[in-house]
């Protein structure tokens, strides 16, 4: 049988076309190139037929072979073609013109007036499709219907009611896509609307007030799926539910519960994607907080580009009015990388570049305070400085281009002759940053986005998709709807791994090495099974090394910032490079590493001066510490926030003590504390290429005109000013990415040989120190939405944020006496976060706080990232609960 034989002929308005069995008539027209109009249909939605402008004629052999036409036209998005099908749409069948005039009148009939005031007039399918099939004049007398203008569905949505046209897009890319059923189709009739889940109503309570969920809802909400043939004992644990979420399936996407619209707190999700309704939205119903009437489409210059906020730098379209970006949209197409979604943060997260309190000119300290400066003033001094040190520190930080991730590596190991480099502004370990040089340095293109979503097993260990990948997750949720096995090493199942069906492994936090190894040794990984890592196995000793050690599955590590590829890729881990990296770096600065100075300052780039630093390279923490006894004499800083980093309080004093520059966008503690700062350009305003976690290149172009430099150039400058002119900037950023990736073919050792961490693999099995009442080991992870500085300056994006509070055990819970929605204390030395707590299946003796939300900010006010912390009711809000 040829592969023509599997296809089905059909005529499209005399069109002869064989499409693949079961497409629909919509998707034949397309290929036939003939247009259909349509609201309702999306390529990535399933076909509802709401809107109904898409009816056509349609005729088909019958079983006695004969033609037979059906007595009406039919939805062209729901009807699949059938060998010998005959199509006539609105341009060869007046029966099909009629019937779609007719619709856009109904369509039309209470639709409001409002094209010169609506945000979509001028993109607005509705409106081009009336003008091209609707009437005149209407016919319509009565008056029409109208509702309070706009609702808000959350603080970034608004929904103008009367505008809708029920196509449902909103509502089954919510339920169907990002499985936050927030949004629904309300009443029917005349009165039918897109209207919010509300908690109250299935819970019973007429009343509809505000206020805590029952501990039943919560604990439904929470009850994970527990694996416990590949769970390793967890000392003091609870005794683990199996109960087991039935695989996602089309069904299951409307048979979940509505408990999962609901947030821990009560309140309906605002969902991490809701952005992408609006998007989606074919009229102006849907409107953001944040863009509506700020401009006209055509006042709008667009620009395609990538979005900075995480490791999947997903396509979007930057849209700017008088030089001021007013919206981004999704891009890339339905087919593209990101699927053409985007989360909130990446859509809405883009104020930040233009606060009114940017850094706009240097700054140098002077008998103390930090004094505005101009550029060769400031460049002077900070070149002075360094040259005087006789040791520096490079903390770059983890959003970086590719670009300036090179310039910072080549100004750090070839001007200042150091290997105290590192881009990790985190939590970080030495078996981490092996682990990256060996297997994800020049590795090139690995596990991609498109991976995931045909992945038929992925292990996901120490990595929340939903609150740490964005994109990852609904890519994921592609796979977990082909019923693909998906199971997660984490403390308790999040709502974002519940709803991808997972099952749970669950571990005490910080041993997620022994659940791997446990579960690798149970049974090897198939060719196809996709080992997702997450950047906090680095507070997990031997986990990184166990999942280099297995053989069969494909590993991917999935780092939460945009730019830590880059740093990777670049080199900016401490300690020599690695052979296939120096070798690729020489030939790429060959001739700006063959000028550099003699002496200390000429070192080749894999072995630098033992006199001037450290020969194996101090990571972030060893510096810091370095610098605060006295050791560093110098730091230079990128995008680095102190809260982020192991210890604040350590990394406060170490830029105090140190000499200081730092390159920053929006002021910072740590350019409080610098001698010298350099203002440096935001992403908009700069050209420059992202690499993802897949290890693919994004570059993209300046969108706003500007005289901002990016950190390449403002290193280039103080380079220059120590007499060490180097060039910094490479022609282009692909050419060393090329050269990296092939001198990886040549140089790297095989991905199968042992990795040379001696002993990692067993420390996971370390016996940890075991709370005792009123203590717990702390478990944390960042919220998508928190309290980061690039999420600063949209009010309705943090609107939507979900409130801090923290999980314990029923049995924790119990034996500190605070019940659920409590508040709970949570301490340190350092100090104390008071936030509501929640009951949830987690291990007995655990406390999970998100990591930097607004009012928990752990880091920063606990002083640690894991470890033993003091827990005990709030006595106070005891009282307020109980009144
Ligand atoms: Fe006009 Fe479209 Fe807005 Fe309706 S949704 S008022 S047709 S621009
Ligand atoms: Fe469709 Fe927009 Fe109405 Fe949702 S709000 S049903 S996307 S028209």
């Amino acid at each position: 049988m040829s592969p023509t034989d599997a296809l089905v002929p059909v005529t499209i308005d005399g069109v002869q076309i064989s499409v693949e069995p079961g497409t629909l008539i919509v998707r034949a027209a397309e290929q036939a190139g003939i247009a259909i109009p349509r609201f309702c249909d999306h390529p990535q939605l399933k076909p509802v037929g709401a809107c109904r402008q898409c009816l056509v004629d349609v005729s088909s052999p019958g079983p006695d072979g004969k033609q037979r036409a059906f007595p009406k036209p039919q939805a062209a998005c729901t009807m699949p073609v059938v060998p010998g099908m005959v199509v006539q749409t609105a341009a060869t069948s007046p029966n099909a013109a009629a019937a779609q005039t007719a619709v856009m009148e109904l369509l039309l009939t209470n639709h409001p007036l409002d094209c010169p005031t609506c945000d979509k007039a001028g993109e607005c399918p509705l409106q081009n499709q009336a003008m091209a099939v609707g009437r005149d004049a209407s016919r319509y007398t009565c008056a029409k219907r109208t509702y309070p203008k706009p609702i808000a569905l959350t603080a970034e949505i608004l929904l103008d009611r009367e505008r809708c046209i029920l196509c449902q897009r909103c509502t089954r890319f919510a339920d169907q896509i990002a499985a936050d059923p927030f949004i629904a189709l309300q009443s029917r009739g005349a009165r039918q609307q897109v209207g919010r889940f509300d908690p109250a109503a299935w819970l019973g309570r007429p009343d509809g007030a505000a206020g805590r969920v029952s501990e039943d809802a919560v604990t439904a909400e929470l009850a994970p799926i527990v694996d416990t043939q590949h769970a390793p004992a967890v000392p003091g644990s609870n005794s683990l539910a199996t109960a087991e979420l039935p695989p996602i399936s089309d069904q299951a996407d409307t048979a979940e519960p509505p408990g999962m619209a609901l947030a821990l707190d009560g309140r309906p999700f605002a969902s991490y994607f809701s952005g992408n309704l609006i998007q989606l939205c074919p009229v102006g119903a849907l409107t953001s907080a944040s863009y509506r009437f700020q401009a006209r489409p055509f006042d709008l210059v667009s620009t395609e580009s990538v979005a900075e906020h995480d490791s999947s730098a997903c396509d979007v379209r930057i849209d700017v009015r008088r030089g001021q970006v007013r919206r981004r949209l999704a891009a890339g197409g339905p087919d593209g990388p990101s699927r053409e979604w985007l989360t909130d943060k990446d859509r809405f997260a883009f104020a930040w570049q233009s606060l009114p309190e940017r850094l706009t000119s240097p700054l140098v300290r002077h008998n103390g305070e930090l004094r505005p400066a101009s550029w060769p003033e400031a460049i002077a001094a900070a070149a002075a400085g360094l040259t005087s040190a006789n040791s520096t520190g490079v903390l770059p930080g983890g959003r970086l281009t590719f670009e300036d991730a090179l310039a910072y590596s080549v100004f750090a190991r070839a001007v200042l002759a150091t290997s105290d480099v590192d881009f990790r502004a985190r939590p970080h370990s030495a078996e981490e940053a092996a682990f990256l040089n060996r297997f994800v340095a020049g590795t090139g293109t690995g596990v991609t986005l498109d991976d995931l979503a045909a992945a038929s097993h992925v292990i996901l260990v120490g990595f929340e998709p939903e609150e740490e990948g964005g994109i990852v997750y609904l890519r994921l949720r592609e796979a977990a709807k082909a019923g693909a096995r998906i199971e997660a090493i984490a403390p308790y199942a999040s709502p974002g791994i519940r709803r991808l069906g997972a099952h749970l492994i669950q571990v005490l936090p910080g041993t997620e090495a022994a659940a791997l190894t446990k579960l690798l040794d149970d049974a090897a990984p198939l060719p196809g099974t996709l080992i997702l890592l997450g950047e906090r196995l680095a507070l997990a000793p031997g986990a990184l090394a166990a999942a280099a050690h297995q053989q069969g599955g494909r590993l991917a590590w999935i780092p939460r910032r945009v730019g830590e590829r880059a740093g990777v890729e670049a080199g900016l881990l401490p300690g020599p490079l690695p052979p296939h990296l120096a070798s690729a770096l020489t030939s790429a600065f060959g001739d700006a590493l063959s000028g550099a100075p003699s002496g200390a300052a000429a070192q080749d780039p894999t072995t630098p001066d033992p006199a001037t630093s450290d020969p194996t390279g101090r990571d972030t923490s060893a510096m810091l510490a370095a610098a605060a006894a006295g050791q560093l004499d110098a730091l230079v800083v990128g995008g680095v926030e102190v809260d982020d980093l192991p210890d604040p309080t350590l990394a406060r004093t170490a830029l105090d003590r140190a000499f200081t520059v730092s390159l920053e966008i929006l002021p910072s503690q740590a350019t409080a504390l610098a001698d010298v700062v350099l203002p440096v350009a935001p992403p908009a305003e700069k050209s420059g290429t992202y690499i993802t976690w897949e290890g693919r290149p994004k570059p993209f172009g300046r969108v706003l005109t500007s005289t901002a430099m990016p950190d390449s150039k403002v290193l280039q400058a103080i380079a220059t000013a120590m007499d060490r002119p180097i060039d910094l900037t490479p022609a282009t950023a692909s050419t060393v990415l090329e050269a990296i990736q092939s001198a990886d073919a040549a140089a790297s050792p095989t991905a199968s040989a042992p990795l040379d961490i001696p002993d990692l693999a067993e420390r996971g099995n370390t016996e940890q120190v075991q709370p005792v009442a009123g203590q717990a080991l702390l478990a944390t992870w960042h919220l998508n939405l928190d309290a980061g500085r690039l999420q600063a300056g949209d009010p309705h994006l943090a609107g939507t944020a979900k409130a801090p509070f923290a999980v314990l055990s029923r049995a924790t819970a119990f034996e500190v006496d605070v019940r659920d929605g409590e508040r709970l204390t949570v301490s340190t030395e350092a100090g104390a976060i008071t936030v509501p707590v929640r009951i949830g299946e987690i291990p007995d003796r655990v406390v999970w706080l998100p990591t930097n939300s607004s009012g928990c900010q752990v880091r920063a006010t606990l002083g640690v990232s894991g470890g033993i912390v003091q827990i005990e009711p709030t006595p106070t809000d005891r009282r307020e609960v109980v009144a």
